[in-house]
């Protein structure tokens, strides 16, 4: 299945819409109203605050940071990627689909660094006088850093591109369009893009996104990791706080060819796992709390939002749910096993994490409270 983010293209853009809803069943995990949606979710308060990492001497300080935590103060609910196996997932859950899918999860997380801050923040979260995460925050000189997915590689040749899902893609330039190639008299006939999934209030426009730096495989203290520069801005929403960034390359086609094989392992182990789980509220997230070493974290989805009907199988909704979070998992992507991965967006008053708002597949398949599994 493709993933939803890429289907979503620019409708997206709309930060309201009043659209005509199919009757539905309100029950105790499921909340619709006749408001649009993000009314809604602003009258409940569903815009938590945001878990960006804040850092005014950059990297240097991060470990301080952890030290100094107030949400998760020892971080015991969280597990390092280095040593997370087959028992460190919850009791009902151990088995062995679901854990290749978290392993080839954890290498597909990256750290998202943002050393810039836009001018053109808004002031507030859309139809919500709720103040917007760095708003008018561009003289501040600290990194922000937060969480972010691999969601997409596509290999560009002579100007035809193919993506994991068997997509063509016909483009206008048949060179790499990277800085590199631009200012060189032989460039590249192949490169690679990435396409990364993260918060919106991480990453806010093509400003922001030109001074960002992701970097892949930061599993312990001592990886040294990718580094992924030169972003520019595929997709984003702020009411939905979702983005897409896009990183193209053509100096590590080492790195390409084998994120393009781990992202097709992804989705083929994703659909076996939806198949299995289809009915559990199991949802985790690996992020990189305080923007340091990947960390994986366990709990269940609590309540879904409904923000519009998609249509007869698909809602768009927004998420609680109990999964462990710090500053600097904002970005992340949340999985809920079962029906679908959403942006992790911040925490609310009630101490839940709400996600952004994102496809769900609850409608078809008539989920109820009382056939959930606990973790
Ligand atoms: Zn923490
Ligand atoms: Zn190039």
């Amino acid at each position: 299945m493709k993933r939803k983010s890429l289907l979503k293209e620019d409708r997206f853009r709309k930060t309201k819409k009043m659209k005509k809803k199919s009757k539905k069943t309100t029950s105790t995990n499921h909340v619709a109203d006749k408001k649009s949606g993000l009314s809604l979710i602003s009258t409940l308060g569903l815009f938590g605050s945001h878990e960006t990492q804040v850092s005014v001497h950059g990297e240097v300080d991060l470990h301080k940071h952890v030290k100094d935590c107030q949400k998760n103060p020892g971080h015991k609910k969280f597990i390092p990627v280095e040593s997370f196996h087959l028992n460190s997932l919850p009791r009902c859950f151990r088995d062995s689909l679901l854990y290749q899918l978290i392993k080839v999860t954890c290498d597909l997380a990256v750290r998202v660094e943002v050393k810039w801050t836009s001018p053109r923040r808004v002031e507030f979260w859309p139809e919500s006088q709720q103040p917007y995460p760095f708003y008018n925050s561009q003289t501040t000189s600290a990194s922000r850093f937060g969480s972010g997915a691999l969601i997409n590689v596509i290999k560009r040749q002579n100007g035809i591109g193919s993506d994991i899902y068997g997509q063509i893609y016909d483009l206008e330039t048949r060179r790499c369009p990277c800085q590199k190639c631009q200012e060189s008299d032989n460039p590249s006939r192949i490169w690679w893009e990435f396409i990364i999934f993260t918060a919106t209030h991480v990453v806010f426009d093509e400003y922001e996104a030109e001074h960002t730096v992701c970097r892949l495989f930061y599993d312990s203290n001592t990886s040294k990791g990718f580094i992924l520069d030169q972003a520019s801005m595929y997709r984003s929403s702020i009411g939905e706080d979702t983005c897409d960034l896009s990183f193209v390359f053509c100096d590590k086609q080492d790195l390409g060819i084998k994120m393009f094989q781990m992202m097709t392992t992804w989705s083929i182990l994703w659909q076996k796992v939806e198949e299995k789980f289809h009915r559990s509220r199991l949802a985790f997230i690996v992020s990189h709390p305080h923007g340091c070493a990947k960390q994986v974290s366990f709990g269940q989805w609590v309540k879904s939002y409904e923000w519009e009907s998609y249509n007869r199988d698909l809602d768009l909704t927004k998420l609680t749910y109990t999964t462990s979070t710090c500053p600097g998992s904002s970005g992340a992507a949340v999985y809920c096993v079962g029906f679908n991965e959403i942006v992790h967006s911040g925490m609310l008053n009630s101490k839940l994490n709400v996600s952004g708002i994102g496809f769900s597949y609850l409608k078809s398949r008539n989920f109820s409270l009382s056939r959930r599994i606990r973790t």
